[in-house]
């Protein structure tokens, strides 16, 4: 009888980015197995029945261009493992204070048309990066120390990215295109002073006409299921239930990749690390937490402008101006009293996900830690403003607040769903300074987790390139 083969690798935590870091060690023909404590995997890309029987939510992310586009995923056959992206007739549309709405198209044309003075601004801005959007990618989504392999591409995106997105919204001089331009910027979960979150509607905005913004067909798990189908296709393991605490959890192998928080992977290194990184480590900080709501619905949303049904994102807040001040409220630890509200809507594009004539609602705000869940009124009300009668339509509710978020992953410490502040110096030390962050002091850990580069949102890219650093240190792999 020949000895089973030993494990090469072995994954803590089964996130999109155990996932991904797990299925390119697995793609270089390494044996790797994946650990996770909940019963499935997924993570912060999960989805469950969380009000009714039927209603399918996604306990996380909802929206998933970075998905579609990631140049980790990209390359996979996931479509063969179950995988189907559905777009909405629109990437997004912004509520404005009458309750009119701004709807953003795929189209350039068509956004150029819907904003109107501002369309041909908007076009300036994005018809470059759009037409470079892959080049773009390769170099926002790795460390931000390495070289960059498209300068020009990369400069470019730079000058408009570095500014405060508050001060680059003058770039427009309609109210429309301004709010707009604000709630893409609302993503990053940071005040629009904050210099660097001229980013985040920039990449958002470029991959909005680039590839959509689209969403897994039949819920965010899909997403998962199928790079999990994919991994144990090429071999590689999962087991579930299982919490990792120590490396006295750990079975024996060569290298060890951590998708969990920086306080985790300090337990897991235990005295083996140094105190030096234990300080960068402990020094590691979070932006503020959110609340939010799942909605089983009898009936449609209720927009009182019947274009926003068109679609699949919602960023409801009004002006540029209020969206910057309710943000910047949420930074001092205050709540306001109208809160910029991040709302997904999947049913009208993909009924599967509810009984016949249901829909579901997912929605969020932005909130300073300690918030109670009573404030899910006034997240509410924001929504019953843009659309009378949504109340009418609720058959069941599901609020998650950030204490519940936190306990669901480490990675949302304080409920913070990037896993740690996404400003300049937050980029720059993610956890550490250095071209190859995921290296730990202990030869053969990593950490793979949104607390490395490039950050928070679903793209695998974390673990991705947490892989590409063991395969060559630890495997002589380049
Ligand atoms: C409410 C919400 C909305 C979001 N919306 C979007 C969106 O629309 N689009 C988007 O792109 N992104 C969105 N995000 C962000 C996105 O979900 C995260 O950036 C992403 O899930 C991070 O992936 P990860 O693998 O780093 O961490 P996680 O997704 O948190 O995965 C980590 C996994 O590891 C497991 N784990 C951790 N520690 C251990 C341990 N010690 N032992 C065993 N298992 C362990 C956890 O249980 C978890 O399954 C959202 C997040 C939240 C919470």
């Amino acid at each position: 009888m020949t000895a089973p083969r030993p494990l090469d690798a072995v994954i803590v935590g089964g996130g999109p980015n155990g996932l991904a870091a797990a299925v390119t060690l697995a793609r270089a023909g390494l044996k790797v197995r994946v650990l996770e404590r909940h019963e499935r995997v997924g993570g912060g890309l999960s989805s469950a029945e969380l009000t009714r029987p039927g209603f399918v939510h996604d306990f996380g992310s909802a929206i998933h261009p970075l998905g579609l586009a990631s140049p980790a995923f990209r390359g996979w056959p996931l479509h063969a493992f179950g995988l189907r992206w559905v777009q909405p007739a629109a990437p997004f549309g912004h509520v404005l204070e009458d309750g009119m709405g701004v709807v953003i198209g795929r189209d350039l044309d068509a956004a150029v048309q819907a904003l109107g003075a501002d369309g041909e601004r908007w076009r300036a801005l994005f018809a470059p990066l759009v037409a470079q959007w892959r080049e773009l990618l390769d170099d926002v989504l790795r460390p931000i120390p390495r070289l960059p392999r498209h300068p020009f591409t990369l400069a470019r995106f730079g000058l408009r990215a570095l500014p405060p997105a508050a001060l680059t919204a003058h770039l427009f001089r309609t109210r429309e295109a301004r709010a707009a331009w604000a709630g893409l910027a609302a993503h990053s979960n940071l005040p629009l002073s904050t210099p660097g979150t001229g980013a985040a509607p920039l990449i958002l905005g470029t991959l909005a006409h680039a590839v959509g913004w689209p969403f897994p067909a039949g819920g965010a798990q899909a997403l998962a299921d199928a790079l999990a189908a994919y991994l144990r296709f090429l071999g590689g393991e999962i087991e579930t239930g299982v919490a990792v605490r120590t490396q006295h959890d750990l079975p024996p192998a060569r290298a060890v990749l951590v998708d969990s928080s920086p306080e985790v992977l300090l337990e897991v290194l235990g005295k083996r690390t140094t105190p030096g990184y234990a300080a960068w480590l402990r020094r590691y900080r979070y932006g503020p937490g959110l609340l939010k709501l799942d909605y089983a619905l009898s009936g449609p949303v209720p927009w009182r402008d019947p274009a926003l049904g068109q679609a699949g994102t919602l960023h409801l807040g009004g002006a540029a101006e209020a969206i910057t001040q309710a943000e910047a409220e949420v930074a001092r630890g205050a709540l306001p009293e109208r809160p910029y509200v991040l709302a997904a809507q999947h049913t009208p594009f993909d009924p599967s996900r509810a009984p016949v004539g249901g829909h579901t609602f997912w929605a969020y705000a932005h909130v300073p830690p300690g918030t109670p869940d009573t404030y899910a009124a006034r997240i509410e009300a924001q929504i019953e403003r843009a659309a009378p009668g949504f109340r009418d339509l609720v058959l069941g509710r599901r609020v998650t607040n950030a204490r519940q978020l936190q306990a669901f992953s480490p990675v949302f410490q304080g409920g913070d769903v990037n896993g740690g502040r996404g400003d300049l110096w937050g980029l720059l030390a993610r956890p550490v300074p250095s071209p190859t962050p995921y290296r730990t002091p202990v030869p053969g850990i990593y950490l793979c987790g949104s607390a490395t580069p490039p950050g928070g949102g679903i793209h695998g890219m974390s673990g991705y390139w947490a892989a590409q650093a063991a395969l060559a240190d630890v495997f002589g792999r380049r």
